[in-house]
C-alpha cells in the first residue's frame, strides 16, 4: 500500500473524528485523521466541553470559598480572585489534553494529517494546506467529522471581543461588570454561571417563555428558579433585534416576541448563545454528491453513510444531539461497520448533561414528550433535601424524577437536579440500555450514604414507596 492509501480518512479530529480513526486503527484498518487547526480535539477540546468545565470548575471552587464553606466551619479570610491563573489552569487542561490525542494516534499508528480535507474524486480525499499546496489521499471509506461552529443573530456581528460567542466567553480579559446572554440552552448557561460566579452581573434574554429547551419542563421550572437565588435575571419570550458598539460596551435592543415596546439594555459583553450550526464549508458536498437537509446536516442512513457510497458522516454534522459522547458513540459505530462489523448507536439512552449548580442530567423521554405521544406513564420523584449525602455534602437542592411505562414499568426517562446529577445519571442510562424497570433500579442495593441512593428512591416511588419520605 503506498503512503497515501488508506483504508480509512477520517476528516476532522474532534471527538466524533478522533474516536472514529482509534477504533478504524483497533480494527486494523490503515488509517489517516485530516485536521485543518494546529491541534487536535476539535470543539470539544480546545474551546468547547474541557476548557468550558475546567472554568466551571475554578468559579465553583470560589464561589464556594464565598459563600458556601462557612457552613461547614472552614472560615476563609481575604480571598482573591487570580483570573490570570484561573485561565492558566484551563488553557494547560486544553495543551495537555490534545497532545494526548497525538500520543493515541501514534500509539495506533494513526497518519495525522495538517490540512483543509475536501471530498475529491470518487475514493479520494484531497487535503489543502497551510501554504496552500494540494495532495490527494486515496481511500477506501471516508468519514466526514467536520461539526460545527456557532450561529448568530441577524443584525449581530461576533468581534469576540464585546460580542462573543462561547469561544470568546471562554477567554475574557477580565469579569466583566455586566454580560449579557442571548439565549437560555445549556452552553448560555454555564458561561453566565463561570462569570456570575466571579462577580458579572447576568442577564439572560431568551426566545422562547422557558430555559433549557429540550429538557424536562418541571426540572425547567425548577432550575430557573434555583439560578434566579444565584441573582441571574432573565428575560423570557423576548427577542434581541439588534447590538449597537459603544466606546466601552454593547447596546442591546430587544422587544417582546408577542408585540409591546421595544426596550434597551446595556452590558459590557454580550455573548451569543443561540446554538451551533454543522460546519460542512470547503468539504466540496455538492460536487461529490453528498446531502444535506434543510438545517445544512448531511444526511445519513442507519449506518452512517451519506448519499454517496463510502463516504459517512458522523457527530454534530448530522442530525442528532450536538453532544461529543454521541459523536464518540457515532466514531465506534461507523468505524466498526466500515470493518465489516454489525453496530449501531441508541438514541434513547444519550445523556444531556447541564455542568452548572446545581447540575441537570436528563434520559430518555421528557414528561412533555411522553404526554405528546400518548404514552400512559407512571412517575416517582425523591427530593435531595430527603437524602443523608446531600445532607452531609449541603447540598440539598434538587430532585430525581423517574418516569416508566405504566404497563411494563420500563423506565423512559430520568430527569436529575442537584450536586453531581452528571454523574448519578450513568446509572439511569445503563439503565434505560439495559431496558430495565424502575423496579429493578428500585431492588438494586445502593452503597449508603450517596446521592445516587436519591435515585433508588425515586425508583421506589414510581409505586408509592419511597422509603425515606
Ligand atoms: P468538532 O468537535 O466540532 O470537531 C470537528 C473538527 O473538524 C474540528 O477540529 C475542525 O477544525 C475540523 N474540521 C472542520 N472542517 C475540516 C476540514 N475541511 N478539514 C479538516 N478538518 C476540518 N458536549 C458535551 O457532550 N458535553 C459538554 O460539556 C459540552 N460542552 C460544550 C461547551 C461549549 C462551549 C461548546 C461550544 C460545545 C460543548 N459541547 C459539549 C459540544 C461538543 O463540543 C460537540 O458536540 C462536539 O465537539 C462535536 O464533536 P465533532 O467531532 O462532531 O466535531
Amino acid at each position: 500500500m503506498s503512503e497515501n492509501n488508506f483504508d480509512v480518512v477520517v476528516i476532522g479530529s474532534g471527538p466524533g473524528g478522533y474516536v472514529a480513526a482509534i477504533r478504524a486503527a483497533q480494527l486494523g484498518l490503515k488509517t489517516a485523521c485530516v485536521e485543518k487547526d494546529p491541534t487536535l480535539g476539535g470543539t470539544c477540546l480546545n474551546v468547547g466541553c474541557i476548557p468550558s468545565k475546567a472554568l466551571l470548575q475554578a468559579s465553583e471552587e470560589y464561589a464556594h470559598a464565598d459563600k458556601a464553606l462557612k457552613r461547614h466551619g472552614v472560615m476563609v479570610e481575604n480571598l482573591q480572585l487570580d483570573l490570570l491563573t484561573m485561565m492558566g489552569h484551563k488553557d494547560k487542561v486544553v495543551s495537555d489534553l490534545t497532545k494526548g490525542i497525538l500520543h493515541l494516534f501514534d500509539k495506533n499508528d494513526i497518519t495525522h494529517i495538517t490540512g483543509s480535507g475536501a471530498l475529491g474524486a470518487t475514493g479520494e480525499v484531497v487535503v489543502t494546506d497551510d501554504s496552500g499546496a494540494e495532495s490527494t489521499l486515496l481511500s477506501k471509506a471516508t468519514i466526514i467529522a467536520t461539526g460545527s461552529e456557532s450561529a448568530s443573530l441577524p443584525g449581530i456581528e461576533i468581534d469576540e471581543k464585546r460580542i462573543v460567542s462561547s469561544t470568546g466567553a471562554l477567554a475574557l480579559e477580565e469579569v466583566p461588570g455586566h454580560l449579557a446572554v442571548i439565549g437560555a440552552g445549556y452552553i448560555g448557561l454555564e458561561m453566565a454561571s463561570v462569570w456570575g460566579r466571579l462577580g458579572a452581573k447576568i442577564t439572560v434574554i431568551e426566545f422562547l417563555d422557558r430555559i433549557v429547551p429540550g429538557m424536562d419542563g418541571e426540572l425547567a421550572t425548577n432550575f430557573q428558579k434555583m439560578l434566579r437565588r444565584q441573582k441571574m435575571k432573565f428575560k423570557l419570550s423576548t427577542k434581541v433585534t439588534g447590538a449597537e458598539l459603544g466606546e466601552s460596551g454593547v447596546a442591546l435592543t430587544m422587544e417582546p416576541v408577542d408585540g409591546g415596546g421595544a426596550e434597551t439594555l446595556d452590558a459590557d459583553i454580550v455573548l451569543v448563545a443561540v446554538g451551533r450550526k454543522p460546519y460542512t464549508q470547503g468539504l466540496g458536498l455538492e460536487q461529490a454528491g453528498v446531502k444535506t437537509d434543510g438545517g445544512g446536516r448531511i444526511e445519513v442512513n442507519e449506518h452512517f453513510e451519506t448519499s454517496v457510497a463510502g463516504v459517512y458522516a458522523i457527530g454534530d454534522v448530522i442530525a442528532g444531539p450536538m453532544l461529543a459522547h454521541k459523536a464518540e458513540d457515532e466514531g465506534v459505530a461507523a468505524a466498526e461497520i466500515i470493518a465489516g462489523q454489525k453496530s449501531h448507536v441508541n438514541y434513547d439512552a444519550i445523556p444531556g448533561v447541564v455542568y452548572t449548580h446545581p447540575e441537570l442530567a436528563s434520559v430518555g423521554q421528557t414528561e412533555e414528550q411522553l404526554k405528546e405521544t400518548g404514552i400512559d406513564y407512571t412517575a416517582g420523584s425523591f427530593p435531595f433535601i430527603a437524602n443523608g449525602r446531600a445532607r452531609a455534602m449541603s447540598a440539598t437542592d434538587g430532585f430525581v424524577k423517574v418516569l416508566a411505562d405504566a404497563k411494563s414499568d420500563r423506565i423512559l426517562g430520568v430527569h436529575i437536579m442537584g450536586a453531581d446529577a452528571g454523574t448519578i445519571i450513568a446509572e439511569a442510562v445503563l439503565a434505560i440500555e439495559l431496558g430495565a424497570s424502575a423496579k429493578d433500579l428500585a431492588r438494586t442495593c445502593h452503597a449508603h450514604p450517596t446521592l445516587n441512593e436519591a435515585l433508588k428512591e425515586a425508583a421506589l416511588d414510581v409505586d408509592e414507596r419511597a422509603i425515606h419520605v
